[in-house]
């Protein structure tokens, strides 16, 4: 099929076209389920769905590392956020319980990883840095704005930077687990090691590392 092109599209844009044709090509392409379907089949597991919260750093794909598969028929539900916080994952998670089993059953997996984007940084920095981006461009009033914006004011962002990964999981299940919304899930905090791709419960890496020092 041949794929219709806008001007200025970037090459690799158009490369992953292409590649989604002949993936949807391939003979062993089949449809899957209606959702109502597999929300239906979702809500009668006796142990509900995995959700799982990972990082969007492309270095870390949960699919890749938890060995997930559609022929094996494992694969879970996936949000990915900067250094997999919770706190910007919350209006999904909200929907996936509303249609699921509305935190009644099921396990949420935070999975937060070494060397991670939000650790070199802090939220001050990065506000700074987003400001700046368009202090030319604003007048006074909406620099005002675009600063409120950012400082989680009226519209609520927090922007997550943190220092070490297991004390960020270990904030972000504590919030999950605080909420009526996910009261009957199992909610469990995870480390990955970039270096060795190994993935942790996030108690066993921190004893792993105490001592251990710029990790
Ligand atoms: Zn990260």
């Amino acid at each position: 099929m041949e794929i219709e092109r806008e001007a200025e599209m970037d090459p690799r844009v158009l490369r992953y076209l292409e590649n989604n044709r002949k993936w949807a090509a391939n003979p062993e392409y089949r449809t899957p389920v209606r959702f109502k379907e597999m929300q239906k089949a979702g809500r009668e597991l006796e142990n509900g769905t995995i959700i799982i919260l990972a990082c969007t750093d492309p270095r870390c794909t949960p699919e890749e590392f938890f060995g997930m598969s559609s022929e094996r028929g494992n694969k879970a539900t996936i949000i990915r956020t900067a250094g997999a916080r919770a706190q910007p994952a919350l209006s999904t998670l909200y929907v996936l319980s509303a249609v699921g089993n509305l935190g009644k059953k099921g396990t949420i997996m935070v999975v937060g990883h070494t060397d991670c984007g939000l650790q070199s940084t802090t939220d001050v920095e990065i506000r700074k840095v987003l400001l700046d981006s368009v202090r030319e461009d604003l007048n006074t009033d909406d620099l005002c704005e675009a600063d409120e914006r950012l400082r989680g004011g009226r519209w609520g962002v927090q922007l997550g930077a943190f220092v070490r990964p297991d004390e960020s999981v270990t904030e972000d299940v504590e919030m999950l687990k605080r909420s009526p919304f996910f009261k009957g899930m199992q909610i469990l905090g995870f480390v990955q090691d970039t270096q060795t791709g190994i993935v942790e419960e996030v108690e066993s890496w921190r004893r792993g590392v105490d001592g251990d020092v710029g990790r």
